[in-house]
């Protein structure tokens, strides 16, 4: 009779367990990642809308920008930045605080979800239409209404009043606008380059998810004044864990 002993009964048992189960699941936070925009599959299509205020047009800069990340961190998907409306200058008067809402709803060119489509709004205005004066470069909010998707703000007119020498409003109108994109996408996630306040910003003061801190405005300015370059794509952790949650999506 054939007689296996019992160690070697076990350590089959446990080499066979290995090959045959899942892999560990992912910590929560690699879900923060949206898949409309970062997994392959599902949408086939990222449209990303740009509408403005008459005095404070996009740069080229800006959105050739956007669309280099957009084709990296979206990938398999068609990727279209379109120049949409401008809005008379006038109108801004009346577009403070949450009248902006009303901008939105008569600019915003799609009303209705497509399943194939993530969209995602761009709105350039003077300044911040709330008057907030924290974080206000720009803002990224995800809007559930009139269906879910990802309305960016650009502070165009605080951007060109810090622009200096070499560092000019095209190229802080780049990283702003590929920042807020950045939280569109999930950014930052990763709790080990996360800052812990819980504003999704980046420990890394060369990555343009960066905490927009005085330490790090000064950081960048000197690099700025050799340079006249600021950081605008993300950093190495931030493109590896959106690189991570697509791979768990793909398992799905
Ligand atoms: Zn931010
Ligand atoms: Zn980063």
């Amino acid at each position: 009779m054939f007689r296996v002993s019992r160690p070697l009964v076990v350590s089959l048992l446990l080499l066979l367990a290995g090959c045959g189960s899942p892999p560990p699941a992912e910590p929560e936070w690699v879900s923060e990642a949206d898949p409309d925009l970062v997994a392959r599959g599902g949408t086939a299509q990222v449209e990303i809308e740009v509408d403005w205020f008459q005095q404070v047009p996009p740069d080229d800069l800006a959105l050739e920008g956007l669309a280099v990340v957009a084709h990296r961190e979206c990938p398999g998907k068609v990727i279209t930045v379109r120049r949409d409306s401008e809005i008379p200058a006038a109108r801004w008067k009346s577009s403070r605080g949450d009248a902006i809402e009303d901008v939105l709803e008569e600019f915003r060119g799609r009303s209705k979800p497509d399943p194939a489509i993530a969209y995602v709004h761009i709105l350039y205005c003077p300044v911040n239409p709330w008057g907030g004066a924290a974080a206000s470069n720009g803002l990224c909010r995800r809007l559930e209404k009139p269906f879910p998707h990802w309305q960016i703000f650009i502070f165009k007119g605080t951007l060109k009043s810090r622009a200096f020498l070499g560092l000019t409003a095209d190229k802080l109108d780049r990283s702003c606008l590929v920042h807020e994109f950045g939280h569109a996408l999930g950014l930052v996630a990763g709790p080990d380059h996360r800052f812990e306040d819980g504003g999704g910003h980046c420990t890394d003061t060369k990555c343009v998810m960066t905490k927009p801190k005085l330490q790090t405005i000064l950081d960048n300015a000197a690099g700025a004044i050799a340079t006249g370059e600021i950081p605008w794509d993300y950093c190495d952790r931030c493109r590896a864990d959106l690189e991570r949650a697509r791979k768990m999506y793909a398992r799905r």
